[in-house]
């Protein structure tokens, strides 16, 4: 099972796809507990207020 070290990378933050400004992580993991695909990551733009759900695939854990 690939883990938190394992090259995993999951953006602070992301720009809204909307009004361009910064969307912040608001999902997180305790160090004992981290991700897996499948997970749900959520954003918040902090311009516009709009929230984005990004699902982590297997991709993502690729070191
Ligand atoms: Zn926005």
């Amino acid at each position: 099972m690939p883990g938190w070290h394992t090259g995993l990378v999951i953006a602070d933050r992301i720009v809204c796809v909307d009004c361009g400004g910064w969307c912040h992580r608001i999902t997180h993991w305790p160090e004992d507990d981290p991700p897996v695909p499948g997970d749900t990551v959520a954003y918040r733009c902090s311009d516009c207020s709009d929230r984005w759900d990004l699902v982590l695939d297997a991709e993502d854990f690729d070191d």
